[in-house]
Parts: structure tokens; C-alpha cells; sequence
């Protein structure tokens, strides 16, 4: 299956991604994990792409799409794509990428979450320098302080998960991100999930969406 899933930041879609990409075996692109992995390694994508992120803008479409191309390049099977595209533009360009594979998006998940949530989630949100999970203060806080589960790597707050780049980034959501909700719903592509709910319920809810195609997979 391909899939995206669609969102304002802190709506869950990163853990939601991960959770259903592993368990159907499907892989997980999360066009923001891999500009923060180039952000990290200080590498010529991390260096253009820092200033934006850091101001809770969006990274320029021509960068991003160039780095969804080559992921989808080295894929044959199923693929969840996590917080691309964000404009109507990378749809455009997706849509372009695909049918020059034959294909096209089998569904657009779109998590519903009131903005108080959003806002909640992410001041309390706390990820993994190494491994990317993510936690949160008070609903879900790793074992030891400051240390990951998962991989023991180092637990921090995202720099763009500060109060003032927080209302930054909302305002650049509605304003950039929030029309392709009718764009896919006039495809025919949209599933809306309440994302409100604590992440397995989150999780039953988008497995029951596609419990006919995937069933037999588990
Ligand atoms: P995320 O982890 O999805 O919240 O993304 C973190 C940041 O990476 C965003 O605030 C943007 O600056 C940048 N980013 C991630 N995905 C995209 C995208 N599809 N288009 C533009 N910028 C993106």
C-alpha cells in the first residue's frame, strides 16, 4: 500500500507512521527525520535546510521532493510517507513521481486533533537524538530521564518544539498544509482518524480502515 499520512505538527503522525509501517512491513519516510539526520550529520541538505526548520518555516518544495524521489526510488513494495507532502505543490509532484512508477497513493490518512492537543503534545514532547522515538513529559516519559528505551540514546526537546516556533508552525500548517485536506478529499484519497485519542486507539482506528486489505498480513 502506498500511503500518507497528513496532519498538524504534534497529531501524532510520526508514531503513528512508525507503528504501522513496521508491523505491515512497509517503509517509513519521514521527510522530516531525514532533514533533522542532516541537520545532525552537518551534511550540504542539513546546512540549506536548518534555517527553515529552525524557524518553523517549510523547506523549500524543490528540496524536499528531490528527497522523496530518491527514497521512492529504492522502494518496490508499500511506503508511508510522514509529513510529506505538506504543500499543494509536493502533491503535484507526487503525483508526477508515482505515475512515472505506475502508481499513485492508495490513501491520504488525515489526523484530526483539536489545537489545544497540538499545543500540549508538543511542549511536552520529547524525542531520541539516536533513534528518532519520540516521548512526552507527563503521558509518556521514557524509563530514565533523559535516556532512551529503545536504543538508550540521548532524550531531548526539538529545538522547533519552543513555545514561540510552535505558533509558527500552526500558523504555516493552516496556511500551507490544511488545503490539501480537500485536495485529496475531492481524489476520493482522504480518511480522517481522530487523533485526540491516547496512540494505540489511534493505531486500532487506522488498522481498521484497511483491515480488509491488510487482514491477512496481520
Ligand atoms: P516534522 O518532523 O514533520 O514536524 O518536520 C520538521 C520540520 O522539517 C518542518 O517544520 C519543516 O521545516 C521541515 N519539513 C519536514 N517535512 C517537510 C515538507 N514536506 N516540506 C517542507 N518542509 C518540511
Amino acid at each position: 500500500m502506498r500511503l500518507a499520512f497528513l496532519g498538524p505538527p504534534g497529531a501524532g503522525k510520526g508514531t503513528q507512521a512508525e507503528l504501522f509501517a513496521r508491523r505491515y512491513g512497509f517503509a517509513h519516510i519521514s521527510t522530516g527525520e531525514i532533514l533533522r539526520d542532516g541537520v545532525r550529520g552537518g551534511t550540504p541538505l542539513g546546512s540549506k535546510a536548518r534555517g527553515y526548520m529552525d524557524g518553523g518555516e517549510l523547506v523549500p518544495d524543490e528540496i524536499v521532493v528531490g528527497i522523496v524521489a530518491e527514497k521512492l526510488e529504492g522502494i518496490d513494495g508499500g511506503f508511508v510517507l510522514d509529513g510529506f507532502p505538506r504543500t499543494v505543490e509536493q502533491a503535484e509532484a507526487l503525483n508526477g513521481i508515482l505515475r512515472g512508477r505506475n502508481g499513485s497513493l492508495d490513501a491520504v490518512i488525515y489526523f484530526d486533533v483539536d489545537e489545544d492537543t497540538v499545543v500540549r503534545r508538543l511542549s511536552g514532547r520529547r524525542v531520541c537524538g539516536k533513534c528518532g522515538w519520540n516521548y512526552h513529559v507527563e503521558n509518556m516519559p521514557p524509563k530514565r530521564e533523559g535516556v532512551c528505551d529503545r536504543c538508550g540514546g540521548e532524550v531531548h526537546q526539538r529545538d522547533d518544539d519552543r513555545p514561540e516556533v510552535v505558533r509558527e508552525r500552526l500558523r504555516v500548517y493552516q496556511r500551507e498544509t490544511a488545503p490539501l485536506i480537500d485536495y485529496y478529499k475531492r481524489k476520493g484519497l482522504l480518511e480522517r482518524v481522530a487523533g485526540d485519542p491516547p496512540p494505540e486507539e489511534v493505531q486500532e482506528e487506522v488498522r481498521r480502515l484497511f483491515a480488509d486489505r491488510l487482514g491477512s498480513r496481520r
